[in-house]
């Protein structure tokens, strides 16, 4: 595929084929479905290639990807620290997907810090850091699991791609794209989709079990928020949600649960800028999306120690939910004129 550099897949490829212990892939704290979609796929892949592969993820992922293949292989570091430090120990090749920066990573940072085997990044982000021997980065791509793909079909490793791992990239690259809603308009990544449609995928049955997989408190707690909890602000063509810890026990939240919600003033007519502040309990995780060219990447940078990418950001702010909701209201007025020019 001549969108990356064969150097570089030459050496991606000869980095796997010098392990000969296993290999850890690591994916983000709270992976969202590109993270665990491309962790998944290259796992099936690598272990069909008859590598030894572990997976271990710095927290637990939502619920309604535990469905996918080899789900109960991961080992959840916030849960089991010393397992994970054996899958590391046990391994002389670490690949980083779907994240640029070791941050990312929250209380694993360390032992990814201090492994001591050959390391490889594969991600879509914007500025990726230099933490690793290889950087496969490339935000052109939808997604890391269209990535992933695109150079494993450009290596010796393209026969093992099997039903099961199609099924896990394509999770990736439909979650990432919000159902090919976004984030699409690189004719490559229907191409990619094409190709794991001939291997087999049920695109309608992979949805369904993303999408269709809620609790009927994940419902009520979108309605409560969207009747509650949102503030709309016409002049800036921005609305804003929170979640309070007391809605999360009044709904029974589980990871996951507010998946999605981000999403939904984007619907708005004139709405371009949409965020959600979530109380944890450390911190406020915040959540942006845009539409069009305003980048909410440089707002989770700048005001949320986030990143993330033009249209999709986030960050973590250490403050009370009042306080980060201020800090919103505050800057509205700074970044007026580029919402203005982003509205179609
Ligand atoms: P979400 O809103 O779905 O949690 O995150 C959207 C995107 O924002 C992610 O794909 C990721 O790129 C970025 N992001 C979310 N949270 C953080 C964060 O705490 N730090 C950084 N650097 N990026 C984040
Ligand atoms: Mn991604």
């Amino acid at each position: 595929m001549e969108r990356i550099d064969i150097e570089i897949v030459k050496r991606f490829e000869q980095l796997i084929k010098n392990s000969s212990k296993f290999i850890v892939l690591v994916p983000h704290t709270n992976p969202d479905g590109d993270a665990m979609g491309s962790v998944l796929g290259l796992w099936r892949i690598l272990q069909n290639a008859g590598f030894k592969v572990k997976i271990v993820s710095p927290t637990k992922y939502p619920e309604f990807y535990h469905w996918m293949d080899g789900h109960d292989q991961v080992i959840n570091f916030s849960h089991h620290p010393k397992q994970s430090a054996r899958a590391f120990a046990e391994s002389d090749l670490l690949i980083c997907l779907d994240f640029n920066q070791l941050s990312r990573l929250g209380d694993m940072k360390p032992l990814v810090e201090s492994f001591e085997g050959k390391k490889i990044l594969v991600d879509h982000h914007p500025n990726p850091g230099n933490f690793t021997d290889l950087v496969i980065s490339d935000i052109t791509f939808s997604s890391t699991a269209e990535l992933i793909f695109a150079v494993l079909q450009s290596t010796e490793f393209a026969p093992y791609i099997d039903r099961n791992a199609a099924t896990s990239l394509f999770t990736g690259i439909m979650t990432d794209t919000g159902s090919f809603a976004f984030n699409v308009s690189n004719p490559n990544t229907f191409e990619v989709v094409a190709q794991l449609t001939r291997l087999g995928i049920d695109q309608q049955e992979i949805y369904s079990k993303v999408y269709d997989n809620y609790s009927a408190d994940r419902m009520r707690l979108m309605g409560f928020c969207l009747s509650n909890r949102m503030t709309v602000y016409p002049e800036y063509h921005a609305a804003s949600m929170y979640i309070t810890r007391e809605d999360q026990k009044a709904f029974h939240f589980v990871t996951g649960d507010n998946e999605g919600f981000v999403n939904m003033p984007l619907s708005i007519n004139g709405i371009i800028f949409s965020a959600l502040f979530t109380e944890k309990e450390k911190y406020i995780k915040v959540s942006f999306r845009s539409k069009g060219d305003f980048a909410v990447n440089e707002v989770s940078e700048k005001y949320f120690n986030g990143g993330g990418h033009r249209n999709a950001a986030g960050g973590e702010y250490f403050a009370s939910l009042q306080e980060a909701m201020t800090q919103f209201e505050n800057i509205l007025p700074e970044f007026e004129d580029r919402i203005k020019q982003s509205v179609k």
